[in-house]
C-alpha cells in the first residue's frame, strides 16, 4: 500500500523547510517567534503562535525524518537517526543509567510510546502548595487536556491488549490490584508496535505528522540539522539566537555555517537536559543557582519473567495497560510511589535489559519470544531525600546529567522489584527475575521475595533507565524557586518563554508528554494573545 509521505508534499507545495547542512553560507532569520526544539513542547507552540498570525521559525538540532524513513522497521536505524547519543548509549555522567530521548523533527514524540496521561491530581496540588504554581489546578487544566485530547485523538485504546501488556492486567485482576486502560494519540493505528522507531503509517500523532505540519501551512519556517548554541542577551532581553549548522554525514559535526535568528520573542523548548544547558551556554541570568537543578527522570526498575506460552512482546500497540496501585498509596510524601508498565521489547534493547552476559544473554535470547519485562516508574522529586539530578555543562558544551539514588529511592526501588515479581508470578510466569547483575531466574514468588529482599542495589548491579526528563528549569511565581513563571515565562528575561518538560517543579508521577501539551497549550495560547495585541 502507497502512502503519500506529508513532508514531499508540503514541501512540494511550498512549505518553508530548510536543511542547514546544505547551507553553504551564513543566515540571518527574522522571526516574531524563535522556538527552539521540535518536540512535544516546541511542535505544539509552534501550531498555536503560527495559527495566531505569528511569523514563526521553527528549530531542530536534528534531522527531518519521516514516515518514508521509517518503513524499514529497524531498531538500529532508529537509535541512529533519531535519539540523542545513539538511543541506548546515551548516561548520566557515571554511566549508570541509560537515557532515552529524541533528537529529530518531532523531538521524542516520534519515538515515543503513546501513552498519553493528564497530570494527576496529586501532583498538581502538589506544586500549588509547595512550589507557589498558580493556573495549573485540576479545574483550570481541564480545558486544555481537553483541547490536546481532541487535536491530537487522545482515547483509551479500544482493542485487547497484545499478550505483552495483558500479564500486566492478568497479575493486577489476580492479586486485586488496580490497573487500568491506556489513553493513546493515535489514529487508525495498525498495532504493529514500532512506535520506538518511528510510525511506518503516520498513525501516531507525534508533533511530526500533526502540529508541525499545520505550523507549515500557516507560513511558519522549520530549520532542522541546526544546533542553537547561544541565546545573545542584553538588557534583560534575547537579542539573537546563534545556531551553527550541523553536517548531514554524520548530524553531529558542526559544518561552520551559523544562522542567527532575530525575534521580537523566543521559546526554549529543547527538553529537560537541553533547556537547561541551552541556558548556562548562554550565560543568562541566574540570581538563585537554580538552572539545571531538580531534573527528574522517574528512574525505572525492571524485571523479567519467561511466560508458559510466546507472547512476541515485539508486536502490537507497545503500552496500551497501567497499574497506579502503588503510586498514590502513601499519598505524595510518602514512600516512593511507582507506576507499573510494559515495555515492548525488541532484540537491541531488549539484550541490554536482561542484564547478563554469555550463555545467560544466548539463552535469554533464544527464549525471547516468551520473554515479558514489567517495568516501575519511580516518582521522583516529591521529598527532600529524591531532590532530583543536576545537568551541567560537558567540556564540549553539551549537557550532563549527574544523578544520585538516596536510599529512600532504593527502597522505592526494591518494593517496586517485588511487586512486579509477585505480578508476574501471579500472571503465570515460569521464571522471573530482577534485571539486576546478582539476580537468578527464581522459580516461584516465595523465592524471589526472599531474594530480591537480600539484592544489593546499587549503580552498575541494577539497571536503570529513563525515558522521562524533566526539571532543570522549575516554575514557581517566586522567582528564588522558579526559573520561570507558572506561564513559562523567565523571570529575568522579559522575551523568553520555557516551553517543554523542563518546567516540571517535580516528576509526573505519569508519562509526561499529556503533562507537558496541556501546559503548553495554556502558556503558548496566553503568549499568542499578547504578542498578536
Ligand atoms: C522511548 C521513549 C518512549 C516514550 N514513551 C512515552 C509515552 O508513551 N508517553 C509519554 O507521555 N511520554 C513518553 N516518552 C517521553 C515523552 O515523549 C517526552 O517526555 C516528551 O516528548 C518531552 O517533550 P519536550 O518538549 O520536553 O522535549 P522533546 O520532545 O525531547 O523535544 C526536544 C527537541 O529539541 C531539540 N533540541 C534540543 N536542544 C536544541 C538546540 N539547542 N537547538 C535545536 N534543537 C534542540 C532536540 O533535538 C529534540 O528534538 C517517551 C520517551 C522515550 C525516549
Amino acid at each position: 500500500m502507497a502512502f503519500p509521505d506529508i513532508y514531499t508534499e508540503g514541501i512540494a507545495s511550498g512549505w518553508k523547510v530548510i536543511d542547514a547542512s546544505a547551507l553553504a553560507a551564513a543566515q540571518t532569520l527574522e522571526a516574531d517567534v524563535a522556538i527552539i526544539g521540535s518536540g512535544a513542547g516546541g511542535g505544539l507552540s509552534a501550531e498555536i503562535l503560527s495559527q495566531a498570525g505569528l511569523r514563526v521559525v521553527l528549530v531542530e538540532e536534528g534531522p527531518l525524518k519521516t514516515s518514508a524513513d521509517f518503513r524499514d522497521m529497524q531498531e538500529a536505524r532508529a537509535y541512529r537517526d533519531l535519539y540523542q547519543g545513539g538511543g541506548p548509549g546515551k548516561a548520566t555522567s557515571d554511566g549508570a543509567i541509560t537515557i532515552l530521548q529524541g533528537r529529530s523533527v518531532g523531538g521524542t514524540t516520534t519515538i515515543n510510546w503513546t501513552s498519553s496521561f493528564r497530570t494527576p491530581e496529586p501532583t498538581l496540588k502538589f506544586w500549588a502548595s509547595e512550589h507557589e504554581v498558580v493556573g495549573h489546578s485540576v479545574e483550570e487544566m481541564k480545558p486544555w487536556f481537553a483541547m490536546v485530547e481532541q487535536r491530537l485523538n487522545i482515547a483509551p485504546w479500544a482493542p485487547a491488549p497484545n499478550a505483552n501488556n495483558s500479564v500486566l492486567k492478568l497479575g493486577c485482576d489476580k492479586l486485586g490490584w488496580e490497573s487500568h486502560v491506556i489513553p493513546r494519540n493515535v489514529k487508525g493505528c495498525w498495532d504493529s508496535g514500532y512506535c520506538g522507531f518511528g510510525c511506518p503509517v503516520n498513525a501516531k500523532q507525534s508533533m511530526l505528522v500533526s502540529t508541525i505540519p499545520e505550523a507549515l501551512k500557516h507560513g511558519a519556517t522549520l530549520i532542522h540539522r541546526l544546533r542553537v548554541r547561544q541565546l545573545q542577551h542584553a538588557d534583560g532581553k534575547i537579542t539573537a539566537a546563534i545556531g551553527e549548522a550541523l553536517g548531514a554525514k554524520d548530524g553531529r559535526t558542526p559544518t561552520g555555517v551559523t544562522v542567527t535568528i532575530r525575534a521580537r520573542h523566543y521559546v526554549a523548548a529543547g527538553g529537560a537536559l537541553n533547556t537547561p544547558a541551552l541556558l548556562l551556554r548562554s550565560q543568562l541570568p541566574d540570581p538563585n543557582q537554580l538552572v539545571g537543578k531538580r531534573t527528574t527522570i522517574h528512574p525505572v526498575v525492571l524485571t523479567m519473567a519467561t511466560m508458559p506460552e510466546k507472547i512476541n512482546a515485539f508486536y502490537g500497540a507497545p503500552q496500551t495497560i497501567a497499574s497506579d496501585h502503588f503510586q498514590w498509596k502513601d499519598g505524595a510524601t510518602g514512600p516512593m510511589g511507582y507506576k507499573l508498565e510494559v515495555p515492548p521489547m525488541f532484540p537491541g534493547i531488549g539484550s541490554a535489559t536482561f542484564n547478563v552476559f554469555g550463555k545467560d544473554l544466548q539463552e535469554g535470547m533464544a527464549d525471547f519470544a516468551r520473554a515479558n519485562s514489567l517495568l516501575a516508574l519511580l516518582r521522583d522529586g516529591f521529598v527532600p531525600q529524591s531532590e532530583g539530578g543536576t545537568v551541567r555543562l560537558g567540556d564540549d558544551g553539551n549537557p550532563v546529567l549527574d544523578y544520585e539514588l538516596s536510599d529512600y529511592v532504593w527502597e522505592g526501588a526494591r518494593r517496586a522489584l517485588l511487586s512486579m515479581a509477585e505480578l508476574q508470578f501471579a500472571a503465570g510466569a515460569t521464571k522471573v527475575r530482577a534485571a539486576h547483575l546478582d539476580s537468578a531466574y527464581y522459580a516461584n514468588w516465595p523465592e524471589a521475595r526472599r531474594a530480591i529482599a537480600e539484592l544489593p542495589l546499587k549503580k552498575f548491579r541494577t539497571t536503570l533507565f529513563t525515558a522521562h526528563l524533566m526539571g532543570g528549569c522549575p516554575m514557581s511565581e517566586n522567582p528564588k524557586r522558579g526559573v520561570v513563571t507558572s506561564r513559562g515565562r523567565h523571570h529575568q528575561i522579559a522575551n523568553l518563554s520555557i516551553l517543554d518538560g523542563s518546567v516540571f517543579p517535580t516528576s509526573i508521577g505519569a508519562n509526561p508528554q499529556l503533562s507537558i501539551y496541556g501546559m503548553t497549550a495554556q502558556n503558548a495560547t496566553a503568549l499568542a494573545k499578547e504578542l498578536a495585541r
